[in-house]
């Protein structure tokens, strides 16, 4: 029978039309989104496309902000991220989602506007955790670094040369402003609650090596010490730190490198399986609902995102990194627009890199999930190495100093789940490669964030956030 003599339409008629037709929202106007814009008028969507961000510009690159930026090298207004393609879209810049309608398919902005859709993407990413004391963290002085507008209030602050800077935490982004701080020739110092820098990513066998090379670099390190309270002068200008092991420091600028916090307030109420840790989502990046039931018009991408992982026994994670926003972005785009037999897993090898004290850190996998570490190439001591994490005889991350060009090496073996240690490419032998500890700190323990967080359902690791219905 022929369906079109009837005035229906075949599959591949029907499929054509899904593909280029409807009206697409997308929620959030940073790199997620974009990509996904972009990715979307790529496969042939030709329908609406409203791109909704609440902060005033248009889409930016954040990674600069706390390097090229804070150096004086590059200003803050010129990290506007490059078009790869006209997106043709309507976009509501400087206004919140406030609110998503499921059943009538609209997302409700603060400026009292809807806007209706037939799918949907989240790209709502993180903001960066506020200092915990709302009246000290509003003293002239302090910051935290996550918009174009913090990099420019603390550009400006260190440019008018503080006598110290204070920097809270020492995750990738505070030890990163740290040794920007050491570059332009600034007293720093950097306090952190647990034991190490980096330790929540790298484990403590390589957050050792950190704080080696900060503390080097003339960096005053303190760990194992939180900071209490801040106090400011007559004027509202931050000027003393108050440490837990009774120290009172004289600075100028205070950096709170906290860790983030996504993005989800706007979905409360919409029954989505939506919480502290993100918006679950299944590999195909599609949201899931409070119960876990897949949806079939809501899609996820980015920061915001936490999808189950193949390598990593399909535990629940999200990535805070830039190539998973990026590649996220292009998989949702292009599953908002097929059916099933066209849509395609995200389930890249996560990687990152840092740049910090003169090193190029980059990684593969989720070194977080090891328990165990070798030293596979190159020297500890010259910071110049590539080392490998396992967890049950297979290798599942890999972190390179300095060695960059080997990664491609380690996240082979990775996808492969290869057998733990791994053997090294055939020269550069460490001194010692004796397999060892890890040492990540218990995921309760404060200052333990890892930049990807498991989210998944073993008891010692933090649970999923699904809240009972209303
Ligand atoms: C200082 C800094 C340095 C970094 N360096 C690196 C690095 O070296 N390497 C690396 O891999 N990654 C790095 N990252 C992480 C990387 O920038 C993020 O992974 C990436 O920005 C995630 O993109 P996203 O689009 O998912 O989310 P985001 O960039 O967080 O964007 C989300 C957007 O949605 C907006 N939004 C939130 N709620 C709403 C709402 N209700 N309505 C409308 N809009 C909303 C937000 O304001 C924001 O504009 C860095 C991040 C920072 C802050």
């Amino acid at each position: 029978m022929n369906p079109g003599a009837r005035g229906a339409y075949s599959f591949d008629e029907i499929l054509t039309k899904f593909r280029a037709e409807g009206r697409i929202a997308i929620v959030g106007a940073s790199v997620a989104g974009l990509r996904a814009a972009e990715a979307l008028r790529e496969k042939g969507f030709n329908g609406s496309l409203t791109i909704v961000g609440d902060e005033p510009h248009e889409p930016y690159d954040r990674p600069p902000l706390s390097k090229q930026v804070l150096k004086g090298w590059v200003r803050a207004d010129h990290t506007k991220l490059p078009r790869l393609r006209p997106v043709n879209a309507d976009w509501k810049l400087g206004v919140a989602a406030v609110g998503l309608d499921r059943i009538n398919h609209i997302v409700r902005l603060a400026n009292g506007e809807n806007v209706e859709y037939d799918r949907l993407l989240i790209a709502t990413g993180t903001r960066a955790r506020p200092w915990p004391n709302p009246a000290e963290g509003s003293l002239e002085g302090v910051f935290t670094v996550r918009t174009v507008e913090d990099a420019a209030g603390l550009a400006a602050a260190l440019k008018a040369r503080p006598k110290r800077v204070l920097i809270v935490g020492s995750g990738f982004v505070g030890s990163e402003i740290a040794s920007v701080c050491r570059d332009l020739d600034l007293p720093v110092t950097v306090a952190e609650r647990g034991r190490g820098p980096l330790m929540g990513a790298l484990g403590g066998v390589i957050s050792e090596i950190a704080a080696g090379m900060m503390r080097d670099a003339g960096v005053d390190l303190r760990t194992g010490v939180a900071v209490q309270n801040l106090s400011g002068d007559d004027t509202g200008h931050v000027r003393q730190a108050h440490l837990s092991d009774g120290t009172v420091i004289d600075v100028d600028v205070v950096v709170a490198s906290l860790g983030s916090i996504r993005n989800v307030e706007w979905l409360e109420g919409a029954g989505l399986a939506a919480g502290q840790w993100g918006v679950g989502c299944d590999a195909g990046c599609r949201a899931f609902d409070i119960n876990g039931v897949v949806t079939d018009h809501i899609f996820v991408a980015g920061d915001v995102a936490r999808a189950p992982h193949v390598l990593y026994d399909y535990e629940f994670m999200c990535q805070e990194h830039w190539d998973n926003a990026v590649f996220g972005a292009q998989v949702a785009a292009n599953n908002m627009i097929n059916l099933e037999v066209g849509r395609v897993p995200h389930l890249p090898l996560p990687s990152f890199w840092s740049g910090q004290f003169g090193v190029n850190i980059k990684s593969v996998g989720v070194c977080s999930y090891g328990d165990q570490i070798v030293f596979t190439q190159g020297s500890p001591s010259q910071r110049r190495f590539a080392a490998a994490y396992g967890r049950r005889g297979r290798i599942v991350g890999a972190v390179t100093f300095n060695h960059g060009k080997w990664l491609p090496y380690y996240a082979s073996l990775i996808e492969k789940s290869a057998p733990f240690p791994p053997p090294p490419p055939g020269y550069d032998r460490p001194a010692n490669a004796e397999v060892m500890p890890a040492r990540f700190p218990d995921p309760r323990e404060p200052a333990g964030n890892p930049d990807v967080v498991l989210t998944g359902h073993d008891p010692t690791s933090r649970g999923a956030e699904f809240r009972p219905r209303a």
